[in-house]
């Protein structure tokens, strides 16, 4: 029997009722064990709509906000997709779920590795992983048909921009380190359109092209 199959209906029904019609987004949280993505004095809670802490200070964000945005990029299976800020890994296992190719940044080498491990456990081994500061994305592997980052910015990175494919979106909440409104950047032909979407909060994006540390 799938452990903790109760809970995971019932978080699925949650997001529903919040809004999230995605059904191949839905599947991949049914798919994905969000329990083994978080430390274990909080499994228990591993089911619950909200962040959890996973160390060094940071958390796994509010499983709605992972849908909304998985739903905003409507992924067809075949885009190339860079995330940034990897955390528990648990993003980045629906991401494999949705999309071709999956690439993530981490400046944390400690939650980098742990992600690692939690997504080797789920026998997810296409990940390809770096720790680094994502704010000046990975060009060396773009364009990039969509970029999530997972962690709020002071503005929209630059880098980050330059990087999408035409045709790309950029996600990224945008905004004072206590609160921001979810950006999103699509490339078009010629130019960038950028439109401003939910609220949000989330930890800082530390770097060259985000907050200080
Ligand atoms: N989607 C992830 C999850 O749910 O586990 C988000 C984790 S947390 C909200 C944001 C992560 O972004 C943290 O792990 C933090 O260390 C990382 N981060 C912050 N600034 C970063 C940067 N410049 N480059 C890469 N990662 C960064």
């Amino acid at each position: 029997m799938r452990q903790f199959g109760g809970a995971r209906r019932r978080l699925i029904e949650e997001l529903q009722r919040k809004g999230i019609e995605d059904l191949l987004v839905l599947k991949a949280f049914d798919d994905v064990p969000r329990h083994l993505f978080v430390p274990t004095g909080v499994q228990h809670r591993a089911y619950e709509d909200a962040p959890l802490p996973i160390g060094h200070g940071q958390t796994i964000s509010q499983p709605w906000v992972h849908a909304k945005y998985l739903s905003l990029l409507g992924l067809t299976g075949r885009e190339k997709v860079l995330e940034i800020g990897t955390g528990s890994g648990f993003q980045t296992a629906l991401l494999t779920r949705l999309a071709g190719q999956v690439f993530s940044i981490e400046r944390i080498p400690a939650l980098a590795q742990e992600a690692r491990d939690a997504l080797a456990r789920c026998g997810i081994a296409q990940v390809v992983q770096r720790v680094g500061d994502g704010t000046l994305g990975w060009p060396e592997y773009g364009p990039w048909d969509a970029i999530l980052v997972g962690a709020a910015s002071p503005d929209v990175p630059g880098p980050l921009c330059e990087q999408l494919a035409v045709g790309g979106q950029l996600l990224v909440p945008v905004g004072g380190r206590d609160e921001q409104v979810l950006v999103r950047v699509r490339r078009t032909a010629t130019g960038f359109e950028r439109s401003r979407l939910d609220a949000m909060r989330f930890v800082p994006l530390i770097g060259a092209h985000g907050f200080e540390s």
